[in-house]
Formats: structure tokens, C-alpha cells, sequence
């Protein structure tokens, strides 16, 4: 990462312009409109990202669509050694998209490492395609009639990605969507491309992975309307808030696509009085503040259970090791929480933190210091007593903003979570196997957690909440994603 601070560099000394990967070619956008990609620690311009129009999703859909044929009829296996070639590049370049990432979206250096890790594992899980994609037969169904069932691919298939996970939500899909037979176009967030331009780069080296089999287009609404809008492609993968992703599913599945459409989260910790001191620590602290709060499984909310004096202990235990977390750039080894992704984000929380407190809740640590060089730095901020239907316990606020709510016994914090809207989440502190069994049978999420902060499944199994977390049937990864990307045939044969 460059040392330089700028927020106005001139003219000359501006990145140039991102270019679309399209059909195995680097192509500059045709739409001329840029908007600024910034280093949130820093405050540098470190990329332009085009708005790309739809002549650039055209081209890229005719690139994906020309290769359709060819990449369909290569064999699962030789699909599967190309996963290989990518998994021991992306093994190789891990420390570098970590750093790209970090740069980027502003994550902690290790964070993102972690990340890039999680990334290489769908890919993994992912080379285990001609297995998975193996079908199913009965003999003797009629006297001489025998029935088989066959996967084939989609077709042509694009994601459409957030920006909080950079390098490793574009690998949730393209590893399987090109592993089942489909050729692929990426969309990446407007905010922190940069690592999907590097994956390209990268991708492009790999012969075993031929032109117009994976495509980027960058851009921002107007490039998603054009893929959801395209007759020619068949499915959309969607990460991102509640509100866009039910709009892509409306939209995407009116016009016949496949769609799956993961949406934003609130997210409980019930943190029980017999909860393991360091486990609850830890776990709530990385849960909260790790990325900023910027994690789907951000635990936002912590139910603290028991009476009042428990609670009160819980609180105070919580309060007093969050107030010992450093804020500060994602490159410095020290630091626990990074920025935001952007000044505006750290504008918007504040404006959150703001209304809570107007609304009659305590402020029991204040975040709201220096915005640091950047600008969008916003250190672990706690709120208590908020009143029950304010955003701060109910919405999605996507920052280190942590709110603590009271209640008398596991049956009330599970009453209290499934009251959300969302379901993508939930996780219980206890050191009682009981309190676990009723807490995972009872709560409506898809991921649950018992004594883990950050519940993410690892790849070889589905990723995705419920309710308003999850528009769709299909998640990410594992089996789903393998359903997800093909479609089944029956074929029923008589040959006597
Ligand atoms: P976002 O919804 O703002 O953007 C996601 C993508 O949608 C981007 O590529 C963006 O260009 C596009 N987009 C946004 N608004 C659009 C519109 N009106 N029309 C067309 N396209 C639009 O999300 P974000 O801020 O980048 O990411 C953070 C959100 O993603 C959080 O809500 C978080 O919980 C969620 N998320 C969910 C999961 C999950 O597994 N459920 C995982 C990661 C992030």
C-alpha cells in the first residue's frame, strides 16, 4: 500500500481506469463514466471503476455465451483439474490478495487472509464436481423401461457481489457455477473491486480455463439492471443488503431466471449467566467489532440472560474489553478494528448512534472519536436499554455498533431473537448442553453457533439465512450450490 495520503490527486497522477475481462480480453468500459475506488485507511485514490453500460454486458454475455458450447462439452474431470490449476494459483497469491483486500475494503491484514483462505476452500470443495455432479438411475420401472436422471449446466451465469468480502464471495460461486458446466460473469461491489481484478489477471494465466468462460464486467446499478434484464443470461447469484437483494429476486425471477438472492442480517448472541468467561469474550468481541462489524454474521445484538446483577456483569465485562480494542489502518499488525469502507459509512452510523440515543438509550461506549486519515474509522461503540423497536435492535446497521438487550431466561432471548425479521444468524454462549439443545432446535436461522462468535459454515456446506436474509430456495456452496447450477433431466428409455 502506497504511503501516500491524498483525497484530491491531480488529474496525471490518477489511476487509470479498471477494464472488463471479457471473452479472455482486457476491454475499457464503453460507458465513460468512473467513480472513485479510495483506500478507506488512507484516503488515497487507488482505482476508477467504470460504469460499464449494456453494450458491456452485451459483449460480455456474448463472450460467456460462445463459450457455452465448448466449456459444456469438456469433461467434469478436465473442469475439475482446471479448479486444481486455480486453487495452487490462488494458494500462491494468497498473501498478495490479502493485501489487496486489506487495501481495498479495509479489513485487517489477517482478516483478510483469513478470507482469501475461505475463498481457496470453495474452490476446493468445488473440484470434487464430477462426483457431485453425478446423478441418479432405477432399473425395471416398467417391464424393460429403466429411468436416469442427469445434471446439466445453466448455462450462462453471473454473480453479483458486495463489498465486504471481496475475494472470497465471488469464489462462493465461480469455482462451482464453471466446475457443473456453466461459463460465468462476475459483477463485483463498485466499492473495493480490486481483488476481482487481480482474480482475473490471475484466472487469465490458466489455460485450462479458456477465454469467455469466466468474464468481469465493473459497474454499479445500471450494470446489474442490464445482467438481471439479459435474455441471455439463465441465473443470478446475489450477495448483498435485505432491500437489494428482494429486488433482484423480483426482478431476476419476472424475467425467468434462476435466482438466488443473500440477503442483509441482525444477529443475536445470546450470551447465557454459565457462559465461559474467555469463550464469551472473545467470541462477542471478534463477533461485533472483527471487520468493523462489516460481516453478515456480525453478531449486533447481545441478549444478556439472567437477573439483573448477571447482566449487569456481562455488560460490564464486555464494555471494559471492547474499550481496550485498538482502531485503527487494516495494514497495521496492531490493529483490532478497521475503518468503514468509506467516510459515508461513518457518517451514517453516527447518525444511527444519534437517533438510538434520542430515542432513551445509554451510550456505555462511545466510538465517535477521529475518523482517522481516511476518514471513516469508528472505534467499538456499545449501547444499552434501547428502546424494543428501534433500528439499533431491529435494523441491520453494519458497523461496530454493538446493543445490549435484557431478558430473564433462554425462553425469552429465543422469543426475543425469532421476533427479527431476519434469520441469516444467531449464537449462544452457555456451558449447559441443554441450554444449547433448546437454543439450536428452537431458533430460526440458517447458521447457528454455540460458543463461535462467527458461525461461517465452512464450503463443503450450504451458506444462507432465513426470512428476510435469504430470498430463494438454494444457498451458497456445498450441495445447494450444485443444484443450483444444474438442471436435472429424466430420461426414461425402453429398448427390448
Ligand atoms: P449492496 O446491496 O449495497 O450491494 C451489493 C451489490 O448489489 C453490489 O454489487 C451493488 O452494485 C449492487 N446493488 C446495490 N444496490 C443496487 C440497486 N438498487 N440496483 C442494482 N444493483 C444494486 O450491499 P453491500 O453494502 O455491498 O454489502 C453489504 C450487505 O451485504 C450487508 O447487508 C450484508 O449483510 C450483506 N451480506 C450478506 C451475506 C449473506 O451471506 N447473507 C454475505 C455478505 C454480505
Amino acid at each position: 500500500m502506497s504511503s501516500t495520503i491524498t483525497t484530491e490527486s491531480p488529474v496525471d497522477q490518477r489511476p487509470p481506469a479498471l477494464h472488463n475481462y471479457i471473452g479472455g480480453d482486457w476491454i475499457a468500459a464503453r460507458a465513460g463514466e468512473t467513480l472513485e475506488d479510495r483506500n478507506p485507511a488512507s484516503g488515497e485514490l487507488i482505482g476508477q471503476v467504470p460504469l460499464s453500460c449494456d453494450a458491456d454486458i452485451d459483449a460480455a454475455v456474448a463472450a460467456a455465451r460462445a463459450a457455452f458450447p465448448a466449456w459444456r462439452a469438456t469433461s467434469p474431470q478436465a473442469r475439475a483439474r482446471a479448479l486444481f490449476r486455480l486453487r495452487d494459483v490462488l494458494n500462491v497469491h494468497r498473501p498478495e490478495l490479502a493485501r489487496l483486500v486489506t487495501q481495498d475494503m479495509g479489513k485487517t491484514y489477517d482478516d483478510a487472509f483469513a478470507e482469501v483462505g475461505r475463498g481457496i476452500e470453495s474452490v476446493e470443495a468445488a473440484t470434487a464436481m464430477p462426483h457431485l455432479l453425478k446423478g441418479e438411475n432405477l432399473e425395471g420401472v416398467a417391464r424393460g423401461v429403466d429411468v436416469e436422471m442427469v445434471r446439466q449446466p445453466v448455462g450462462v451465469v453471473a454473480a453479483i457481489t458486495p463489498f465486504n468480502f471481496p475475494a472470497m464471495i465471488p469464489l462462493w460461486f465461480l469455482p462451482y457455477a464453471i466446475g457443473a458446466g456453466n461459463t460465468f460473469i462476475l459483477k463485483p461491489s463498485e466499492q473495493d473491486p480490486l481483488t476481482s481484478q487481480r482474480l482475473m489477471e490471475l484466472i487469465a494465466e490458466i489455460d485450462e480455463i479458456p477465454p469467455g468462460v469466466v468474464n468481469l464486467v465493473h459497474g454499479a446499478h445500471g450494470a446489474v439492471n442490464a445482467l438481471l434484464d439479459h435474455p441471455g443470461i439463465d441465473a443470478i447469484s446475489f450477495v448483498g443488503s435485505a432491500k437489494t437483494a428482494r429486488y433482484i429476486h423480483t426482478r431476476a425471477a419476472e424475467r425467468g431466471k434462476r435466482v438466488q438472492a443473500l440477503g442483509g442480517a441482525k444477529n443475536s448472541m445470546v450470551v447465557m449467566p454459565d457462559a465461559k468467561r474467555d469463550l464469551l469474550i472473545n467470541g462477542v468481541l471478534g463477533s461485533a467489532f472483527g471487520a468493523a462489524g462489516q460481516r453478515c454474521l456480525a453478531g449486533s445484538v447481545a441478549v444478556l440472560v439472567g437477573d439483573e446483577a448477571q447482566q449487569d456483569a456481562a455488560r460490564d465485562a464486555i464494555v471494559e474489553a471492547a474499550s481496550r480494542l485498538r482502531t485503527g489502518d487494516g495494514a497495521d499488525p496492531d490493529t483490532d478494528v478497521c475503518p468503514l469502507v468509506s467516510p459515508a459509512a461513518r457518517v451514517r452510523l453516527e447518525e444511527e448512534i444519534v437517533r438510538a440515543l434520542a430515542e432513551g438509550a445509554e451510550l456505555v461506549l462511545d466510538g465517535r472519536r477521529s475518523g482517522g486519515a481516511g476518514g471513516a474509522e469508528l472505534a467499538p461503540t456499545i449501547i444499552d436499554r434501547a428502546s424494543q423497536d428501534s433500528r439499533v435492535l431491529r435494523e441491520e446497521l453494519f458497523g461496530p455498533v454493538l446493543a445490549l438487550v435484557r431478558v430473564a431466561d433462554l425462553e425469552s432471548a429465543i422469543a426475543w431473537t425469532n421476533e427479527s425479521r431476519y434469520g441469516n444468524s444467531a449464537i449462544i454462549f452457555t456451558s449447559s448442553g441443554e441450554a444449547a439443545r433448546e437454543f439450536r432446535f428452537g431458533i430460526q436461522a440458517g447458521m447457528v453457533g454455540v460458543n463461535i462468535g462467527v458461525a461461517a459454515p465452512v464450503a463443503w456446506f450450504p451458506f444462507a439465512g432465513w426470512k428476510a436474509s435469504m430470498d430463494g430456495d438454494l444457498h451458497a456452496n456445498g450441495r445447494d450450490a450444485v443444484e443450483f447450477y444444474t438442471r436435472k433431466k429424466v430420461v426414461t428409455e425402453r429398448w427390448s
